[in-house]
């Protein structure tokens, strides 16, 4: 592929570039890579080390001719890995869940890591479980809880929330009291398995990525009040498709993302309410989505620049990170090939 020396435009700064994109992602470039592959609403993030070790988060749904389970395999040869290390489940749901037996027919899955046991048990909540459950029998599988580290090298992922629960201790760079847990009260509680969401935070050098899952409102005060616990990230994957029974300010305001990334669907999450919270978090320089949101109209969805699938048919096309460890990154929309640099802090 012909690379091309990036043109800098004067009206944009240096801390963010947009330079042409150099190609799909390599394992083992050195580079960090997470992939947020279009599962249509549902989660399958692609995590490459930069060792090309791999860790994929959920599995999109079943179905639809396996389609979810066909983009994260493709998502996957592009980047250079012929297997899956680590499958991470966040919850038992069917966009998280449902791809897990079509995506083991063609990717083998090494360890698969999960909360325990799927406190839903209505008869569609059991069919999932045990499809999953077989699966995971097959291979090696890891019940985690909160401050819980993924065997994973040169990258750190530490589990935040598991199951309900939470880190008692705070990570490096937390624990400032956080003032955005005045104004916000409790929803409620969550008794689905969203609440007991799998969360993690990933590390490298000084890069920060926060993955809750579909972690909602009450579990993210818990998490954040009164001491911000986990400190400022860089890159924040929203959580739950951008719905607003997640995404409480306490949460989005205290980590301060400079990049959000939203894996709505055209017709699932990007709800306004939580759109205008990550719009308005203080350190965002720029929010990404993997779909123009319906629900959000022409008031709150960012610029067509920022959306891998606009509205209408769709070709599945994901939203790319790539990293180094001094915490410079950059953002890559796979439909338009543009690629935004963010330089180190
Ligand atoms: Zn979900």
């Amino acid at each position: 592929m012909m690379r091309r020396i990036p043109l800098v435009p004067a009206a944009l700064t240096l801390a963010a570039i947009f330079v042409l994109s150099t190609g799909p992602a390599r394992a083992d470039d050195g580079l960090l890579h997470i992939s947020s592959i279009d599962v249509e609403g549902g989660q399958a993030t692609l995590i490459v080390t930069p060792s090309g070790q791999s860790m994929l988060v959920d599995t999109g749904w079943p179905d639809a001719n396996g389609r979810d389970a066909e983009r994260i395999a493709t998502a996957a040869q592009d980047a250079g890995i012929r297997h899956i290390d680590f499958l991470l489940i966040t919850h038992y749901h069917m966009d998280h869940v449902g791809g897990v037996t079509e995506l083991a027919k063609r990717l083998p899955i090494g360890t698969f890591i999960d909360h325990g046991p799927d406190a839903e048990t209505d008869a569609q909540a059991k069919k999932l479980y045990a499809a999953y459950e077989s699966l995971a029998s097959t291979g090696k599988r890891l019940t985690v809880k909160p401050g819980d580290v993924i065997p994973l090298h040169g990258v750190k992922v530490e589990i935040l929330t598991s199951n309900g629960e939470h880190i008692q201790s705070l990570l490096p760079g937390a624990g400032r009291t956080n003032p955005a847990c005045a104004d916000v009260k409790p929803l409620g509680a969550d008794p689905s398995e969203n609440a007991r969401s799998l969360g993690f935070l990933l590390t490298y050098g000084k890069f920060r990525f926060l993955d809750l899952g579909d972690l909602t409102w009450d579990k993210e005060l818990e998490l954040m009040c009164p001491a911000n616990r986990i400190g400022r990230v860089d890159v924040y994957l929203v959580s739950h498709h951008g719905m607003d029974i997640s995404n409480s300010p306490a949460l989005v305001r205290a980590v301060q993302p400079r990049v959000a990334i939203m894996n709505n669907g055209e017709r699932k999450g990007g709800s306004p309410k939580a759109w205008d919270v990550i719009e308005k978090s203080p350190a965002l320089e720029d929010f990404w989505q993997l779909h123009f949101s319906r629900a959000g109209g022409t008031e709150h969805n960012v610029a067509d620049k920022f959306i891998a699938n606009p509205e209408g048919p769709d070709s599945g096309y994901s939203i790319d990170v790539a990293a180094r460890s001094d915490g410079s990154f950059s953002v890559t929309n796979t439909r338009t090939g543009v690629t935004r640099r963010y330089a180190a802090r």
